[in-house]
């Protein structure tokens, strides 16, 4: 009996300890997707089941698929030959191993996690929260969010920025009790993923490594596809001026994949847009060949009070730096660039880290007087 305690005791202190560590993340998955039933097993190695009415941990391995299922307001766990019970929560912990996450009602996609999860029933569906370690997240985030095959410097730049908007929102669902949720509101997050050894690693060197501004606040850490040339001031997007966030002139990204675009639209269409938004009158003619050699805020010139950015929102464009060319019925918009603008180029900051250049060149580059710096000798951020 003594020495069953204090083996509980131990096993205890040790999930306390690593649920209480400022280096871990709490991840709500599924969030909203109001999940009823889960499947959960081990890719490989062993992975352990705490439940709401015994301390009694139970040991499973990657022969072990659980079956967890609301029914009546309780969390029922069933493997495939037997009943394990019926409980009101129950914590799972992956150990080192790796958990495979199938969502069975609705059907998702399998997710890859690692690390504990907590879950509990709200509001009649499963409420699955993942604390795991800050860097398994950023690599998870990144794997999803760009390519494999690419650059060491990218992707420990891409970790950075990541690391940086995660532990800047920390707080956005704590009325819930997680940091994040898994969805684009937050950064989307669909688990570890397959663990790209190259993003793995970048998450690794990077530890701990943000970006802050100069008054040592961690930064609006933006990023977007290609630039075209030339990235946006923030106030010209999303009219927030940030002394960071400045628009530079991004010859790396030219001959990339989405440097540039082309998009036809009826001529009658676009002269009833343009003359139900525009506040001068303008002729037919200079709306259907206006040129934009700059990014510039507003279409033609501020008279018209119509901004290219709410024409790109409007008309699902590519990005808000096109040029018009009247084609007879209809018109040519070619653009340039692909995403919002602000922030780093992400084909640039690849070109610039195949043609030799580090992670810190990369982010001083697209990020105007930042510091990048390492929390864990920074005193501010423990407290
Ligand atoms: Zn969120
Ligand atoms: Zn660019």
């Amino acid at each position: 009996m003594f020495r069953k305690s204090v083996f509980l005791f131990a096993f205890f202190a040790a999930v306390i300890s690593l649920s209480l560590n400022a280096s871990n993340i709490k991840i709500a998955l599924y969030n909203e997707s109001k999940i009823t039933s889960l499947m959960v097993t081990s890719e490989m190695g062993r992975y352990t089941l705490i439940t709401s009415d015994s301390l009694h941990p139970l040991l499973l391995d990657n022969t072990t698929l659980l079956q967890i299922t609301v029914v009546n307001d309780s969390i029922q766990v069933n493997t495939f030959e037997k009943k394990i019970g019926t409980y009101t929560f129950l914590k799972i912990i992956s150990d080192s191993s790796l958990l495979k996450l199938k969502a069975i009602q609705p059907a998702l996609k399998e997710k890859i996690c690692r690390g504990i999860f907590d879950i509990n029933i709200l509001k009649g569906s499963l409420n699955v929260i993942n604390t795991l370690s800050v860097e398994d997240y950023v690599a998870g985030v990144v794997e999803a969010e760009v390519g494999s095959k690419l650059p060491a410097e990218f992707y420990k730049a891409q970790c950075i920025i990541t690391r940086t908007y995660a532990l800047s929102h920390l707080r956005r669902h704590e009325a819930e009790n997680f940091n994040l949720c898994d969805k684009v509101h937050c950064q989307a997050y669909n688990g570890v993923g397959k663990r790209n050894p190259f993003i793995v690693i970048a998450a690794q060197q990077t530890k701990d490594v943000v970006l802050v501004d100069s008054s040592s606040e961690l930064i609006t850490a933006a990023f977007f596809s290609n630039c075209g040339g030339t990235t946006a001031n923030s106030e010209d997007v999303w009219n927030k001026k940030l002394s960071y966030l400045r628009s530079v002139n991004d010859t790396f990204c030219l001959k990339q994949r989405n440097a540039v675009w082309k998009k036809e639209i009826d001529k009658t269409d676009w002269l009833n847009y343009m003359k139900k938004n525009c506040k001068a009158t303008i002729s037919d003619s200079i709306i259907c060949n206006a040129v934009q050699a700059n990014r510039a805020v507003y279409f033609i010139d501020k008279s018209s009070g119509i901004k290219n950015t709410s024409i790109r929102l409007d008309l699902n464009l590519k990005s808000a730096f096109f040029t018009v060319s009247d084609m007879g019925d209809k018109v040519l918009l070619r653009g340039r660039g692909y995403g919002h603008g602000v922030g780093l180029c992400q084909e640039g900051a690849i070109q610039m880290a195949r043609k030799g250049y580090s992670y810190t060149n990369i982010l001083h580059f697209y990020f105007q007087q930042v510091n990048i710096i390492n929390l864990s000798q920074k005193e501010f951020f423990k407290e």
